[in-house]
């Protein structure tokens, strides 16, 4: 039997806020513990929870580039459970009517795109952290985490397959950095998400019992936890057994997911409208104001740069995965004036190899677009060859220094003079009949050879198109 995964994610972004959601304390990452925790985020006696506008704002820009429908009115509710880091014993967050509900993303998975719906993004503020391991028998509680502002985004259970669901986590990851409401660091927990799946007989329209898998908080994991947990519900299945519905976790060391609590343990969390906070109420004018400041989306870009500069979709995909390589690929573009695949190609294989071999950001290279740009341009106007080039690059990577100061130091420039050329090839020709005579007779394998000869001869600064035609030239009427 073939059998259909079907895949839900639930992603927790934590909204990039100076202060906390319903606080004025800070939500700087990597303070010492309890260090960032007021009164409010304490639930102390007496204090009440404001509203960070900032963290609304955000939300709201989520939900308008992902097409969806704004809330005027949504409702902050009280999540009630027990856990030591809850300080209050219960979360702010929004239930039953959330501040953002509809929309989609788009994905694209070997070649093929797709809409992902969204059903819903909610605010709710973060718990404390426990820690468990730096205290023998003990639990550490940081509560400097509590009150961070998130958004929860849940998707429709779209995705069919684990490579969709590594898709669609990038494409929202990406989205969240684009926006700029989060920082996007998974390592700091600023994106965590849990998945949803089950699966079904393909054909069948019907859903089948799900597991929760939780905190699966890297790109890595997302499609080992989701394959494993699909095959081990095939294999319960066509054993004739049945799904439990229950919350599992990832353990990546061992490459399998363990339960931990299945939906009889599930907590009854009683929610109800939180009596300390009114119900959030947006005009049409905050959310188009909120509209005006929408940069240039991911998708948009994408389509764009396949139009403008006629890219291929992987390099397009490539160039727009943050904005500001596309920011510095588009420099480059527009201070070279040079053929934008060029250019692409410049910046895929020579600065991207460089950037990751040395694990930066495209923010700390040390070859500004503008001087990239400068070398495009050497190599467009014959000054360098391409193989120079990236012997230029190098050097500029090494030592931050000008693309002409480098040439005229290092002696770079390309032998373009054809007089000069062909005395090089003379001299090798000479010292080589018994070449040429292998070569006339049929072996024009050697053709490189000679090729090679003379590149060698000049320390490979002879521009290469002209030591090709000079020399089929020469070959030919000798
Ligand atoms: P909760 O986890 O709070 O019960 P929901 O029932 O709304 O919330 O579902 C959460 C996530 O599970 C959503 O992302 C949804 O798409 C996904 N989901 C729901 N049903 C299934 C199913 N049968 N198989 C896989 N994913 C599902
Ligand atoms: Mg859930």
């Amino acid at each position: 039997m073939e059998w259909e995964a079907v895949i839900g994610l639930e992603i927790h972004v934590q909204l990039l806020t100076k202060s906390k959601i319903f606080s004025g304390a800070s939500t700087a990452y990597g303070a010492l513990p309890n260090t960032q925790a007021c009164a409010i985020d304490l639930g102390m006696p007496g204090t009440l929870p404001v509203l960070n506008r900032e963290a609304v704002r955000m939300a709201v820009k989520f939900g308008l580039a992902v097409n969806a429908e704004i809330a005027k009115r949504s409702v902050f509710a009280r999540k009630n459970y027990f856990y030591p880091d809850l300080p209050k014993g219960y979360q702010i967050s929004q239930y039953e009517l959330p501040i953002v509900r509809g929309g989609y993303l788009t994905i694209r998975v070997d070649g093929r795109e797709r809409r992902i719906g969204i059903t819903r993004a909610h605010l709710e503020e973060d718990a404390g952290k426990s820690l468990h391991e730096d205290f023998h028998g003990l639990t550490g509680i940081d509560l400097n985490r509590a009150g961070t502002p998130l958004l929860e985004i849940v998707s429709e259970p779209d995705l069919r397959s684990p490579k969709e669901a590594l898709a669609y986590m990038k494409a929202l990851h990406q989205l969240v950095v684009y926006l700029g409401i989060c920082d996007g660091n998974l390592q700091e927990g600023s994106f965590r998400c849990d998945a949803n799946v089950s699966v079904r007989p393909k054909g069948e329209i019907k859903f089948g019992t799900r597991t929760e898998i939780k905190n699966v908080n890297s790109f890595r994991f997302v499609e080992r936890a989701l394959s494993y947990e699909i095959a081990r519900q095939i294999e319960i299945l066509e054993a004739g057994g049945q799904i439990v519905q229950e919350t599992r976790l990832y353990d990546a060391d061992l490459d399998q997911t363990r339960s931990m609590r299945s939906k009889e343990e599930a907590m009854d969390y009683r929610y109800f409208p939180d009596p300390d906070l009114l119900p959030l109420v947006l005009d049409q004018a905050f959310i188009e104001a909120v509209r005006q400041e929408l940069p240039e989306l991911p998708e948009a870009k994408y389509r764009r740069f396949c139009e403008q500069y006629g890219l291929k979709p992987y390099d397009a995909e490539v160039l727009t995965a943050s904005s500001a390589l596309a920011d510095y690929y588009e420099r480059v573009v527009q201070d070279s004036a040079c053929d934008p695949k060029l250019c692409a190609n410049w910046v895929m294989v020579e600065l991207i190899g460089a950037l990751n071999k040395e694990n930066r950001e495209i923010t700390q290279s040390p070859v500004s677009a503008p001087q990239l740009a400068k070398l495009m341009q050497r190599i467009a106007d014959g000054t360098l060859s391409g193989k120079l080039g990236k012997q230029v690059f190098e050097l500029m990577w090494q030592t931050g220094k000008d693309v002409d100061a480098l040439i005229e130091e290092e002696g770079f420039k390309q032998i373009t003079d054809q007089g000069a050329i062909e005395q090089v090839i003379d001299q090798v020709l000479a010292s080589h009949p018994k070449e040429i005579a292998d070569y006339r007779a049929g072996k024009e394998k050697l053709f490189g050879f000679f090729v090679g000869q003379v590149m060698k001869a000049t320390a490979g600064k002879a521009n290469p198109q002209q030591v090709n035609a000079l020399l089929k030239a020469k070959l030919k009427s000798q």
